[in-house]
């Protein structure tokens, strides 16, 4: 402030701004009185006390000692440390509650406050001037944080989860004690990314981890199931599932995520998978051999001209088949989740698969009108027996899912480099929520109309498998109710 401001300015203009300013009290430096000397109306308010009240007395006979406080804060000790350190000193956080006389109840309240002394010219400390901030909201939202980790600890603690977190610009990588744990060390071990990263099966690493981390990077979701290698030689599977964070300009910064150990589920799924594989392996005998001698009876009897023999033979030999099928699709999932489905690549007519897959399958259900108009020829290379499954399950599905006397519609075209086809029915359709699980594993709509009709929910699974497998894509348009057009596509073979 200029000098030349102050005789426009009223003479007890430091009293008034001492006692505008918020949470301000001079106290003497005569030890171990404290005498109060001048108040701010904010602390008066926080005391509920008046100035005239304390203004004169003793600090401690105006606030009598506050026996929870703790040595360190207690004001005594700082008043008398101020005088004879002469040095500020801070208390960085403190309680002290808030009388409330129309509740007649305390307020909890947390406070910050400064404790600095004013010197005479001997350099004695005549005044100390204990100014205080509340610092309650600053507090709670500390309290709610360190709560709300507390709360996450324990959860992935209970669910036995690892926490990670890594920089993707100065690859920095934090992760809690668990993920050592997780990979064969004890807890207290500190863990290496890069070292973690050779522990994880070669092969996974090369066709899973790198693969999901790219696609991490696209989607902002990262998840994956991977085998390890422990130290002491054994397997282990884990899942990591996490999410990419982006800055301002939505850049990929970092990346935060979970570790669980999947072992024991995963053995499960083993054992379930070598339980089917090997129920599928051994019911295909006896049902080859049945097959054998429905194919002698028939020989033997349709020149016989009885009706009733050729249908219930012709009936018993569609069953078959539909058995048949339905044990190598058990045997391809078995075989797919193994990693040991084969592609056998060969070109072939699009047309030529499409016509010939009706007609078995319209064997299976004749009466139920199909539609086709082959085009021109639309070649391929890939394997025509997994390609004709696909289509086969897609026809099956369609009669499945619709009336016996409505039509439906197979059409096979090109369209960008790729040969499309596609089935459409009348049947009872598909919602938009089903429509996005349709090609896991076992998954079934579950509706009334569903009720009565039979299936596994591994047809679209295997279906949409063997499609990407050859690099194709496989999808449904569809409303409930209005029928369904299922397609996949696959790379033409030459240019159409
Ligand atoms: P499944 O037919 O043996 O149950 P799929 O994997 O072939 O198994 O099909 C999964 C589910 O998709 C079916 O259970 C059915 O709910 C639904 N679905 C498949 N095709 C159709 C269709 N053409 N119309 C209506 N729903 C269908």
């Amino acid at each position: 402030m200029s000098a030349d401001l102050l005789p426009f300015l009223p003479d007890d203009i430091f009293k008034i701004v001492f006692e505008k300013s918020p949470g301000s009290l001079l106290v003497k430096g005569d030890a171990p009185r404290f005498t109060i000397v001048a108040v701010s109306d904010t602390y008066l308010d926080v005391t509920s006390s008046t100035r005239e009240a304390i203004v004169g007395k003793g600090f401690f006979e105006a606030f009598p000692e506050d026996k929870t406080l703790s040595d360190d804060t207690n004001a005594r000790v700082i008043f008398t440390r101020v005088v004879n350190t002469r040095q500020k000193i801070d208390v960085p956080a403190y309680r002290f509650d808030v009388f409330n006389p129309d509740t007649k109840t305390h307020i909890k309240r947390h406070w910050s406050c400064c404790n600095t002394p004013i010197f005479d010219n001997e350099g004695s400390v005549t005044y100390i001037l204990n100014t205080v901030v509340d610092i309650t909201e600053e507090v709670r939202a500390r309290e709610a944080s360190t709560e709300n980790e507390n709360r996450l600890l324990l959860a992935t603690e209970a669910a036995a989860m690892a926490t990670w977190d890594l920089g993707l610009l100065d690859n920095s990588f934090v992760c809690s004690p668990r993920l050592a744990e997780i990979f064969g060390f004890s807890a207290d071990t500190t863990v290496v990314r890069e070292n973690l990263q050779t522990q994880i099966d070669a092969d996974d690493m090369k066709n899973i981890v790198v693969p999901a981390y790219h696609k991490a990077l696209l989607t902002g979701t990262y998840v994956y199931e991977v085998k390890i290698h422990l130290p002491d030689d054994s397997l282990r599977w884990i899942k990591t599932q996490g999410i990419v964070v982006y800055d301002d300009k939505k850049q990929p910064v970092r990346m935060l995520g979970t570790v669980i150990d999947i072992t024991d589920t995963k053995r499960d799924e083993i054992r379930k998978n070598d339980f089917i594989a090997m129920a599928s392996h051994e019911l295909k005998t006896p049902l080859t051999s049945i097959k054998a001698y429905i194919q002698i009876l028939a020989k033997r009897l349709i020149p016989l001209n009885d009706s009733f023999v050729n249908t219930t033979l012709m009936k018993a030999g569609n069953q078959v088949t539909k058995m048949t099928d339905l044990i190598h699709s058990f045997l391809d999932l078995s075989r797919l989740e193994s990693g040991k489905l084969q592609m056998k690549l060969v070109e072939f007519d699009m047309n030529e698969l499409v016509e010939e897959t009706i007609a078995e399958t319209q064997l299976l259900s004749p009466g139920h009108p199909i539609e086709f108009e082959p085009g021109r020829q639309l070649f391929v290379k890939a394997d025509a027996e997994k390609i004709g499954q696909v289509i086969g399950n897609l026809l099956s599905n369609a009669l499945k899912y619709s009336d016996k006397d409505s039509t439906i519609t197979v059409t096979c075209t090109s369209e960008n480099n790729n040969v499309k086809v596609l089935v459409t029915d009348k049947g009872i359709g598909i919602n938009a929520k089903d429509q996005e699980k349709l090609f896991q594993r076992f998954y079934r709509v579950e509706s009334d109309k569903m009720k009565n009709i039979s299936g596994f929910g591994i047809g679209l699974y295997l279906s949409s498998e063997i499609i990407q497998r050859h690099k194709g894509t496989i999808g449904v348009q569809s409303e409930e109710g209005r029928g369904a057009t299922f397609y996949f596509t696959l790379p033409a073979a030459t240019g159409i």
